[in-house]
């Protein structure tokens, strides 16, 4: 089975992981700061906090952006459910903002008439997640505008996007966001096994998300409350969590992060590859943007939603291992149960009913994406 999504390790990966396991330290040794300053670096951010996942990363920069029982976040729809369960770990409500029928991000128009209304009602949200799918990213200039306007936060999902930019400015440059998060999850860009981070420009925010990923607590004296007892002293200055990231895991991204470039230059020439052959087919692609360059973490196909179950089979027969991104989020029954149902968001379910994720990653060879194509078009004729 060709997969939708793939791993990409070198030895030299594998050398980064074997010296670490060698080493005096497996976690909290010089690793994770030295990968810090290196996504740091790669993405043109001041601050770079390294966690355990991306779902700790979007729950600390929540934290750290002071989310609380009574705010409310919106997201998209068109997302993981990890971009609207950071909210509820903090007690907070979720709202959704629908999508763009043509770039599957969510729509500025929408959010425009959304923010309109939610003013009249006394509901704004604390803080708004975009999230950049498929590696392309929001229009996060106007969004920005929109954020000084109605005065909410902003918190970039970036788990697809590494490596993508956005006016010239790499994602993560968080010129137009408080926060952006990453994922390092095995079928996202690059990897840490599992593993994500969240960069910042602004230090008090960097410093924050370092006490909420190792259970509140501070080493740096000018943060305590009086005096240290001495010098093996800290303190919890707040609730926090084990959120943090391992020197091993670490080692691996410190690695993957140096195929960064050739990766998305790949990804970007199948994605193109894809859409050349598509012209003819009754298939839609995603829209990229003109001052966009998507890191293409995904290449999805929409298809007439009465044929995308025979197609899906079709393909999944053929062994192309297809899949769907995503379910809209509002449909889960954990956000049925809060009060979501069918029709709330009408494009987001329009577009998961004709959508289909194909292969896209590093390791795919030309040959397999041919067959893939070729696939299609006998599916097509
Ligand atoms: C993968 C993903 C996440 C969660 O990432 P983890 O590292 O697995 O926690 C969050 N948001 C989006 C959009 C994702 O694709």
């Amino acid at each position: 089975m060709i997969p939708y999504g793939r791993q990409d390790i070198s030895n030299d990966d594998i050398d980064s992981v074997v010296q670490v396991l060698k080493s005096d330290w497996l976690t909290q040794g010089p690793i994770v700061p030295k990968f810090e300053t290196q996504i740091a670096n790669a993405v043109g951010s001041n601050n770079a906090v390294a966690v355990n996942s991306a779902t700790s990363a979007l729950h600390i920069a929540c934290l750290a952006l002071g989310l609380a029982p009574g705010d409310i976040l919106w997201t998209s729809p068109n997302t993981f459910v990890a971009s609207a369960n950071c909210a509820i770990y903090c007690g907070a409500k979720v709202d959704f903002v629908d999508i763009d029928p043509l770039t599957y991000n969510l729509s500025l128009d929408k959010l425009k008439e959304k923010l309109e209304n939610a003013e009249k009602t006394n509901t704004l949200p604390k803080i708004l997640i975009p999230v950049h799918f498929a590696g392309q990213s929001c229009e996060m200039k106007e969004i920005h505008s929109l954020s000084q306007k109605y005065g909410f936060k902003i918190i970039e999902d970036a788990s697809h996007a590494i490596g993508g930019s956005y006016l010239g400015h790499s994602v993560g440059s968080c010129l137009y966001s408080d926060i952006t998060v990453f994922s390092f999850h095995p079928v996202k860009i690059i990897t840490t096994g599992e593993g994500g981070v969240a960069v910042t420009n602004h230090l008090d925010l960097a410093d924050k998300m370092r006490r909420f990923r190792s259970h509140g607590i501070t080493r740096e004296f000018q943060e305590m409350t009086h005096e240290a007892d001495g010098p093996w002293y800290y303190q919890q200055l707040e609730l926090g969590f084990n959120y943090r990231m391992t020197d091993i895991h670490a080692s691996l991204g410190l690695s993957q992060l140096s195929s960064l470039k050739k990766n998305i230059f790949r990804r970007n020439q199948l994605a193109l590859q894809y859409s050349e052959n598509f012209k003819d087919l009754p298939i839609q692609v995603q829209l990229i943007g003109r001052n966009i360059i998507s890191s293409y973490h995904l290449y999805v196909i929409r298809v007439c939603s009465k044929d995308r179950l025979q197609i899906f089979k079709r393909l999944t027969r053929s062994g192309i291992g297809v899949n769907v991104h995503y379910i809209p989020v509002h449909l889960q029954p954990f956000y049925k149960s809060r009060g979501f149902s069918n029709g709330d968001f009408p494009e987001a379910e329009k577009y998961y009913k004709e959508a289909i994720s194909l292969p896209l990653h590093p390791t795919l060879t030309t040959d397999q994406q041919l067959l893939i194509i070729d696939q299609l078009k006998q599916i097509f004729r």
